[in-house]
């Protein structure tokens, strides 16, 4: 997320008239997956029950006043979907097309991530069903604070620690910050992640996502026997995740072909140079406009001859209208949820190694939960800690999706999903049943 103090305006929803509608919705895509890898660990009928229930779903009415004048109400979620291995951990997002269901399944994807890099949170989402680019500053602050004291008894270090989502960034999650600590009457940083550094939040949290999506590109690359060398990569979005992946696998050796953003994409056989690309994208330039590279679109991207593909921008890019014409050996998922449950087969049947979403993008929630230890602490460390103990976390979590993969005979996305799933269960079995 940018520091910037208006939301970042790149989000585009697909069609959602479109045919693809039932293989796009996010919770039917977790489901079925959790279904299955819940049915290969033959999981236990009572357990089954639980980790299928959110825990808890808070629904808020946020009225503010408008800067003419005008009273309106905006509807807020915040939903705690499992938290047997420790605080609620997720994002906050505003958006008009934010709804419970949308948000629970959010809520569980994080519940499955922060099993899968085994850092001990639960999973949560939430977020405000409004335009935030039909609202002023002023307007978004007052929403801001107006939900989060509606939420506030959930809230709380050791409870439910929100972060940022679409359409929100640092200066939210400050203003989050604030409302709270004015609240409990002293400053509490750990409440929030993704702060600006200078009240808490940590030095690599802005990379950790793009520096998680290279570590794990490198290991599938060793799995596979395949150099890093000259590698031929193309990533769809150049924003936040896309562009420092992009720099960190070109830092590696590997050759960047292709980059896009909302606009449009570029493309060149002998590799991109990044650093020019960053330096055209800093002056507020699309890459529509970049001139030492061909133009190609996003659609071409997705189906273009190379060895690694990384979908760093949206959801359901990757379906079974496309997912044959794939031409890369290796997909790693920035973006969440950009394959659907119907495009997974046809790779699977065509030998492409997914790297799933749980697992690719978990750089970033790892690096929060980075954030959360020095807050508490009230101790930081430097940016190299923060990458080492990073690769460190990203390496082991490969290694243990893909020898969970192995032992079933199944691909790294249920691998992930078994191995969320059995760390969640072995949570509650040792609890046990509070009744
Ligand atoms: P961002 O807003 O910084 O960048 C998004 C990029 O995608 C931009 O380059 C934008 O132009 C491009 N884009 C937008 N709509 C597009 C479209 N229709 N076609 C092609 N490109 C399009 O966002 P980000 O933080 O980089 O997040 C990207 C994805 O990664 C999202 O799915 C997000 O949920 C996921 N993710 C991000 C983080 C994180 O730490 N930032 C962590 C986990 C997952």
């Amino acid at each position: 997320m940018t520091t910037a103090s208006r939301p970042n305006q790149d989000v585009i929803r697909p069609d959602k008239d479109s045919a693809l509608l039932a293989e796009e919705n996010p919770f039917e895509a977790m489901m079925s997956r959790f279904d299955y890898a819940a049915q290969r660990l033959s999981l236990d009928p009572g357990l089954y029950k639980v980790l299928r229930a959110p825990e808890k779903q808070i629904i808020v009415s946020v009225p503010i006043v408008r800067d003419n004048g005008d009273v309106d109400v905006y509807t807020g979620y915040r939903v705690l979907y499992n938290t047997s291995r420790g605080p609620a951990k997720g994002g906050i997002r505003f958006d008009t097309a934010v709804t419970l269901d949308e948000v629970t399944a959010l809520a569980a994807w994080m519940t499955w991530k922060c099993a899968v890099v085994n850092i001990p949170f639960g999973g949560a989402k939430g977020g405000v069903a409004c335009d935030p680019f039909q609202l002023s500053n002023l307007e978004l602050e007052r929403i801001t604070r107006r939900y989060t004291s509606a939420i506030i008894e959930t809230l709380g270090p050791d409870s439910d620690v929100p972060a940022p989502d679409v359409n929100t960034n640092e200066r939210v999650m400050a203003w989050i910050m604030d409302t709270y600590s004015m609240h409990k009457r002293h400053t509490v940083t750990a409440v929030v992640t993704g702060k600006p550094v200078e009240m808490g939040g940590s030095l690599g949290r802005r990379e950790a996502t793009g520096r998680g999506c290279m570590l794990v590109t490198r290991e599938a690359l060793k799995r596979l026997r395949m150099p890093v060398e000259g590698t031929r990569v193309a990533i769809q979005g150049f924003g936040n995740v896309g562009s420092v992946a992009a720099q960190l696998m070109e830092n590696l050796g590997m050759r960047v072909v292709a980059v896009s953003d909302k606009s449009g994409g570029i493309y060149n056989p002998e590799g991109l140079r990044i650093r020019d690309i960053l330096q055209h994208c800093r002056q507020r330039r699309f890459l529509s406009d970049y001139k030492d590279a061909d133009h190609i679109t996003n659609a071409e991207l997705i189906t273009l001859d190379c060895d690694v593909l990384v979908p760093a921008a949206m959801e359901n890019v990757i379906t079974s209208h496309n997912a044959k014409e794939i031409k890369a050996r290796i997909i790693c998922e920035g973006a969440n949820g950009p394959t659907t449950a119907n495009a997974d087969k046809i790779l699977e049947a065509n030998g492409v190694f997914v790297i799933p979403d749980i697992l690719a993008n978990a750089g970033g929630v790892t690096v929060s939960y980075f954030e959360w230890v020095q807050d508490r602490a009230g101790y930081f460390w430097d940016e190299d800690t923060v990458n080492q103990r990073l690769e460190r976390i990203m390496v082991e979590a490969f290694e243990e999706v893909a020898s969970m993969a192995g032992r079933h005979g199944i691909n790294l996305r249920i691998g992930a999903y078994m191995l969320a799933i059995e760390r969640v269960a072995a949570v509650h079995r040792l609890r046990g049943m509070y009744a």
